[in-house]
């Protein structure tokens, strides 16, 4: 009669831990998967066919002769505003617009109205008059009412496709050649692989203040893998935007950042980690409030000066 084969424990455990980190591993491509299909369908929900069949059509390296298009969002993208009197600009700033404007087609699109926008272009410099085109809140096709409100909007690049058609000396731009940089990735709903969305740059935000911001030279790292792709929108689609191409490192100017007073175009440079404790004007918070102490000699000082200016400072 035949015994029995005994059971090989040593083995039975080996193989049922093999089997469960198979599986495990299985389920975790297949969980990335789901999400990459999930993100790519619910970006894809309001473009055209047409502009999903251009995102689909593979893209390939080409050289890097022609000059790539890139429409820069201005509040939450480049500078955070404080009111109506001045605005401070993303650290790194400089660094980057002397990167763009030395590679690229630059264009400016905000939804602000024309007057803010005007003020916000203070940051462009000498740059400004190499912008390709400055569109702001008009240039969306709003109703009047839609205009007045503060409804959000969607940035179609068809509309700046269609404008520089007739422009005889711009090369042809579309979904192939063109790039949105925008901190409200909402913005880009038609176009959506064309689109690097950033983080929001906020002086006021804890986390700013705490870590510094280093996201342009992480745009500028990304732009580097980009600009050589015959179909940009195919590319970003399949290599979105992420946060871990420039250095993990904290410096020093990642907490630099320049205050613009519109009124006089006055540059104030401040640290990000003290804008807490800085007014719209870049005057000291501290400062102001001891000066509105009754009874503080700066109070007194100050009843008797009234009538001059304060000096902004940093
Ligand atoms: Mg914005």
């Amino acid at each position: 009669m035949r015994q029995p084969q005994a059971i090989d424990h040593f083995k039975l455990a080996s193989w049922t831990y093999e089997m469960a980190t198979a599986y495990t591993r299985s389920a975790k491509v297949m969980s990335d998967t789901v999400k990459h299909f999930t993100h790519v369908r619910h970006k894809s929900s309001r473009a055209s066919p047409a502009y999903l069949a251009t995102s689909n059509t593979p893209s390939s390296k080409g050289n890097d002769s022609r000059r790539l298009l890139i429409i820069l969002d201005l509040n939450g993208a480049l500078v955070s505003k404080t009111g109506k009197s001045g605005m401070w600009v993303r650290p790194h700033y400089t660094e980057f617009l002397e990167y763009l404007f030395s590679q690229f087609e630059v264009g400016v699109w905000s939804s602000a109205r024309q007057n803010t926008v005007s003020n916000m272009c203070q940051l462009f410099g000498n740059f400004k008059k190499q912008l390709l085109f400055t569109w702001s809140r008009e240039n969306f096709g709003l109703s009047e009412d839609d205009y007045l409100k503060n409804i959000p909007t969607i940035k179609d690049l068809q509309l700046v496709w269609k404008s520089l058609e007739d422009n005889p000396d711009m090369p042809s731009y579309t979904a192939y050649n063109t790039i949105l940089l925008d901190d409200s990735s909402s913005k880009a709903a038609l176009q959506p692989f064309n689109s690097i969305a950033i983080s929001e740059f906020n002086h006021k935000s804890a986390e700013k203040q705490l870590t510094g911001d280093n996201e342009l030279l992480n745009v500028i790292a990304y732009l580097e893998k980009v600009k050589y792709e015959d179909n940009v929108s195919n590319f970003m689609k399949r290599n979105p935007y992420k946060k871990d191409l420039a250095s993990d490192e904290t410096t020093e100017r990642d907490f630099e950042s320049t205050h613009f007073r519109y009124s006089d175009a006055k540059q104030t440079l401040g640290d990000l980690r003290n804008t807490a404790g800085l007014t719209n004007d870049g005057v000291s918070r501290r400062r102001t409030l001891e000066k509105k102490r009754p009874g503080h000699r700066k109070y007194r000082k100050s009843k008797q000066a009234s009538s001059k200016p304060v000096t902004p400072q940093s």
